[in-house]
C-alpha cells in the first residue's frame, strides 16, 4: 500500500495468492482479474522477477502470453527456481512453449498461425499411466469446446514426462500436463471471454489444483486494510489527501476515515470548473454522509483569473490547471498541518493518500520486453516530491470494478459509486477556446441537463461518459421571432469498457430531441445542439 517499502501486511500474506509471472501479453492483467472474480487473491509481476527476492510463497504460479518466440536469443525467460517452488505452475500459450523450451527445447514456428476461434478436443486419461491429476484441469469441460487462439509458434514434439490433454486440427499439443508433476500448459487464452469455458478452466488450476481458498470478498479485504493502514499510520500519524468527488478519491477517503478518523484531512480544491452545484454537493456527501473531516477551498477565482484570455492551446489549459491545483494543495496542506499541530492527539502530517488503482500498478511494472526498463515507481497524482510526504495508497491493489464493490460496502451512496470519470481539469477542456465566468455558466446548465435526462431515460449506467460541450463558434438562430446568433453545444456520449476504444452512443431520436429542446429553452445563449457521432479512435473522448 505505501511505496516505501514498508507495508505492514500485504494482502499476500494474507490471502492464498496466485502469481502471474507477465510475459508482455495484452491480456495478463485479465488473467489477473479472472481469478479475482472467483474470490481468490491474484497478483501479476514481471516475467523477470527472481524468486529468491519475494519473503512469500504463491499458492500456486500462472505463466502468461507474450510478444516473443521462446526461441529467440533475447527471448525473456522465468527464473528457473520457479519449477523448484514444488506449487502448481500454469503456463498459457507462451508461458506453455516457455514450459516446454525449459523440459525440451521444442518449440519452432508452425507453418500455420491460429488467430481467433478454435476447436479444441479435450482428451482424457482416466486413471490410466499417466495418473488421474493430469485431468482435472478440464473439469466440468466437455469434451469439445470452443477457445480462442493467438499464436504462431507451435510445439515439435512434447517433453518427455508430459502428455497432451487437448489438441486442435491444428495443434497436437494445445493442451499438456506433466505425468507426475502439477505442470499444466495450454495453448490458448482462458482469460478472454472469447474462451466462454476459460473460467471454469482458470477456477479448476486455482481452486482445484492449488488448493487456493476463494476467500478475496471485499469485506475481508476492509477489515485488513483498515487494520493495514492503522498498523502503517501508527496511532498518532496524519494523513492528508485530494478529493475529487470521484468514486476512486471518495472510496479512499472513506476507509481512511474508518480507519484513522479525523486524523485524516481531505482536500477538496473548487477550481472554478466543476460541473454545477458539485463544490456543494461533494461536501454534503462527504462531510454530512460519509462522516470525512473535509476542507474545501473555494479558488474558483485564482484558477479563472489564470485562464483568462487562453484561447488557442488546450495544453496550455491543462499546464495552468494542473500546476495551480498543486499551489492550492500545498498551501492547504501546510495551513492544516499548522492547525494540526497543536493538537496533543496527533503528530505531525506525514503521509499523503493517493488513489492509485491496480492497472496503474500493473502499467508500472508489467514487462515491456527485453531491452525496455520497467519503470518502478509511478506517481498517478502528480504532486510534487518536495512535499516531502510519504505516500499512503490503499487501493493499489483493487480494478475499479472492485473499488465500485468496496465503495458499496462502505456505504458510499450508488450515485457516487456508478459515477461518470471527470478530468481533472474539469469543464475547462469542454469549453473550446476562453474559459470565461459566462462560458463556464453555459457549459454547465447545458451538460447539467444533458446528464439529468439521461438519467431519467435510465441510461447513466450503460452510457460510459457523457458531457455537454461549449464549441467556439456562433450560429444563426430564429428565437421569438428575433434572429438571434449564438452558440452551440455539442452533445458526447461514449459507450466503452476500457476507454482505450469507444463508440458513440446511439440514442433515440425522441431523447435527442428532447434534450435539444431543453437546453435550447432552458440556457440563456444558446441557440443550437449538436450530437458528436465521432468514435475513438479517431476521436478522443474529451474534446481538448
Ligand atoms: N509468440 C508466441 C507465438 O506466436 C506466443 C504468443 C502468445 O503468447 N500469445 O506462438
Amino acid at each position: 500500500m505505501a511505496t516505501d517499502g514498508s507495508d505492514p501486511i500485504p494482502p499476500h500474506k494474507t490471502f492464498d495468492t496466485i502469481l502471474v509471472l507477465d510475459f508482455g501479453s495484452q491480456y495478463s492483467h485479465l488473467i489477473t482479474r479472472r481469478l479475482r472474480e472467483l474470490n481468490v487473491y491474484c497478483e501479476m509481476l514481471p516475467c523477470t522477477q527472481k524468486l529468491a527476492e519475494l519473503d512469500w510463497t504463491p499458492k500456486g504460479v500462472i505463466l502468461s502470453g507474450g510478444p516473443y518466440s521462446v526461441y529467440w536469443d533475447d527471448a525473456p525467460h522465468v527464473d528457473p527456481a520457479v519449477f523448484e517452488l514444488n506449487v502448481p505452475i500454469l503456463g498459457i500459450c507462451y508461458g506453455l512453449q516457455e514450459i516446454a523450451w525449459t523440459f525440451g527445447k521444442n518449440v519452432l514456428a508452425g507453418e500455420k498461425r491460429e488467430y481467433g476461434h478454435a476447436y479444441l478436443k479435450i482428451k482424457r486419461h482416466g486413471d490410466g499411466e499417466a495418473g488421474g491429476h493430469v485431468d482435472k484441469l478440464f473439469k466440468d469441460v466437455e469434451d469439445d469446446v470452443e477457445v480462442w487462439m493467438s499464436h504462431g509458434d507451435k510445439l515439435s514434439h512434447l517433453p518427455e514426462d508430459f502428455v497432451s490433454v487437448a489438441t486442435t486440427s491444428n495443434a497436437p499439443f494445445a493442451g499438456m500436463a506433466h505425468k507426475t508433476k502439477p505442470l499444466y500448459g495450454i495453448q490458448f487464452h482462458p482469460e478472454v471471454t472469447h474462451t466462454p469455458k476459460g473460467k471454469v478452466i482458470l477456477k479448476n488450476f486455482a481452486v482445484d489444483i492449488c488448493q487456493a481458498r476463494t476467500d478475496w470478498t471485499m469485506g475481508k479485504f476492509v477489515d485488513q486494510e483498515i487494520a493495514r493502514i492503522r498498523a502503517l499510520v501508527g496511532d498518532k500519524g496524519q494523513v492528508i489527501g485530494a478529493v475529487s468527488g470521484g468514486v476512486d478519491s471518495t472510496v479512499a477517503a472513506k476507509l481512511m476515515q474508518e480507519a484513522i478518523g479525523d486524523r485524516f484531512h481531505a482536500v477538496l480544491v473548487d477550481n472554478g470548473v466543476l460541473r454545477l452545484n458539485e463544490a456543494k454537493q461533494v461536501k454534503e456527501t462527504l462531510t454530512a454522509g460519509l462522516g470525512i473531516n473535509l476542507t474545501v477551498i473555494d479558488a474558483s477565482e485564482r484558477f479563472l483569473g489564470r485562464l483568462k484570455g487562453v484561447t488557442d492551446d488546450p495544453e496550455k489549459k491543462r499546464k495552468i490547471i494542473g500546476n495551480t491545483f498543486i499551489e492550492v494543495f500545498q498551501e492547504t496542506a501546510k495551513n492544516i498541518a499548522a492547525e494540526a499541530q497543536g493538537s496533543s492527539k496527533a503528530g505531525d502530517i506525514e503521509w499523503l493518500l493517493q488513489g492509485t488503482l491496480y492497472p496503474d500498478v500493473i502499467e508500472s511494472i508489467s514487462f515491456k520486453g527485453p531491452s525496455a526498463t520497467i519503470k518502478t515507481h509511478h506517481n498517478v497524482g502528480g504532486l510534487p516530491k518536495d512535499m516531502n510526504l510519504k505516500l499512503i495508497e490503499p487501493l493499489r491493489e483493487l480494478f475499479k470494478d472492485e473499488v465500485r464493490e468496496l465503495g458499496t460496502k462502505l456505504g458510499i451512496p450508488e450515485e457516487l459509486v456508478w459515477r461518470h470519470p471527470f478530468p481533472g481539469p474539469g469543464i475547462a477542456i469542454r469549453i473550446l477556446g476562453e474559459v470565461t465566468p459566462e462560458q463556464v455558466r453555459i457549459a454547465r446548465e447545458a451538460d447539467y441537463i444533458f446528464i439529468e435526462e439521461i438519467k431519467a431515460a435510465g441510461l447513466y449506467r450503460k452510457v460510459s461518459q457523457a458531457f455537454a460541450a461549449l464549441l467556439p463558434v456562433k450560429a444563426v438562430g430564429v428565437m421569438g421571432d428575433q434572429r438571434v446568433h449564438s452558440q452551440v453545444i455539442a452533445l458526447r456520449a461514449v459507450e466503452t469498457s476500457d476507454f482505450m476504444t469507444a463508440d458513440w452512443y446511439p440514442f433515440d431520436g425522441a431523447f435527442l430531441k428532447n434534450v435539444s429542446r431543453r437546453i435550447v429553452n432552458e440556457v440563456n445563449g444558446v441557440c443550437r445542439v449538436v450530437y458528436d457521432i465521432t468514435s475513438k479512435p479517431p476521436g478522443t473522448i474529451e474534446m481538448e
